[in-house]
């Protein structure tokens, strides 16, 4: 189906589900089911201006989604509701996860969890919290926060030995969406490791401090500890966010089982689920989740919409990315079991 049609039937249905008070008699009948909430980001200048709008929240447009959703819904960490629907008790569960493990989730969103009596799960990369180390994207996005995207685009083409790669940035940097085109062809396009040597070279070029920008994002072992200690569940987003698909099985050991060994060590407690990088299908082939498995971790999440239940694959697990402009309708008629239900008359309206 056209995904613009599908846009438009999905937004008609959960228009009328939730407007016509419809989403109450699916929500009784449809199976006891978790909606996995996920973002990365609350809004806070110092901890994260120079991130992309999508990548956060503001406090209000959190706190609304959390008041309206918890009025119905029990408001869980992941693995607290995975054991809640094996275990077959209780109402229906809103998990919220936020992905990396930014700073801003003790200084900002704790607190605000804690003022609604709520909780969330934190995916943490342990790379920024064992060596003060940010991903590739970091460097990306503080530069695009300095430079216009062609510049950006010029100055890593004369870096970089890829001359595919840097012909498709200076015209990524001319289409409709600069900087999510660029990134795109960064993300898949580019050889790993020359590209993390590229953006770091252009990055201090321009001044660029790595221990200063990740002392500004990531939260640091102290603060992973108190998040857990204020009842906020951790779970592993692996060492260094890699794309996982295509990584020899030994890097991808390293990234996943690796990643819980850190996590443990760090918070000297255990580690039970973890999130994949970018968590696209794509994102992920069959030797990573066979490492998930063999790491012990009891499921790991990706970025596909959906609802979890208790006979959900766990390696494969539903997540549904909000942001401020996610309207209130959508979350009411996936949180009931709306698109659930289409799902199995043949119709996916999901995303
Ligand atoms: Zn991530």
């Amino acid at each position: 189906m056209k995904h613009r049609l599908k846009r438009i039937l999905r937004g008609l249905w959960a228009r009328l589900l939730s407007y016509s008070g419809l989403y109450l008699l699916v929500d009784r009948l449809m199976p006891r089911r978790m909606l996995i909430l996920g973002g990365h980001c609350v809004e806070h200048e110092e901890c994260n201006g120079c991130l992309p709008g999508d990548m956060k929240m503001s406090p209000a447009g959190l706190e609304a989604v959390l008041r309206r959703l918890g009025r119905r819904y029990e408001l869980t960490t992941v693995t607290a509701g995975l054991e809640a629907l094996a275990a077959g008790r209780g109402r229906s569960l809103v998990a919220l996860t936020m992905d990396d493990g930014y700073r801003d989730n003790r200084e900002v969103l704790q607190p605000l969890l804690a003022e609604l009596d709520a909780t969330a799960t934190i995916f943490i990369e342990s790379a920024a919290l064992d060596e003060r180390k940010v991903n590739w994207t970091h460097k990306y996005f503080w530069l695009l926060d300095r430079i216009p995207p062609a510049e950006f685009a010029r100055e890593y083409a004369t870096h970089c030995a890829d001359e595919r790669l840097g012909a498709l940035l200076v015209a990524g940097a001319v289409g409709a969406r600069p900087a999510y085109e660029m990134k795109r062809a960064l993300k898949y396009d580019a050889d790993q490791a020359e590209r993390d040597r590229t953006l770091d070279e252009v990055f201090r070029a321009h001044g660029g401090d790595e221990r200063a920008l990740c002392d500004r994002l990531y939260l640091t072992w102290e603060d992973a500890r108190a998040l857990r200690a204020a009842g906020l569940e951790i779970g592993a987003h692996t060492v260094s966010h890699p794309v996982l698909a295509g990584l020899d099985p030994k890097r991808q050991e390293e990234e996943i089982a690796g990643a819980r060994r850190a996590l443990e060590r760090g918070l000297g407690a255990p580690v039970d689920i973890m999130a994949y990088p970018f968590g696209r299908h794509w994102d992920v082939d069959d030797g990573a989740r066979a490492a998930v498995a063999a790491a012990g971790f009891r499921g790991s999440i990706t970025t596909h919409a959906g609802t979890v239940g208790p006979g959900s694959d766990p390696l494969r697990l539903a997540r549904w990315m909000i942001d401020d402009r996610t309207p209130a309708h959508l979350l009411v008629a996936e949180a009931c079991g709306g698109f659930d239900l289409l799902r199995r008359l043949g119709l996916d309206l999901s995303e």
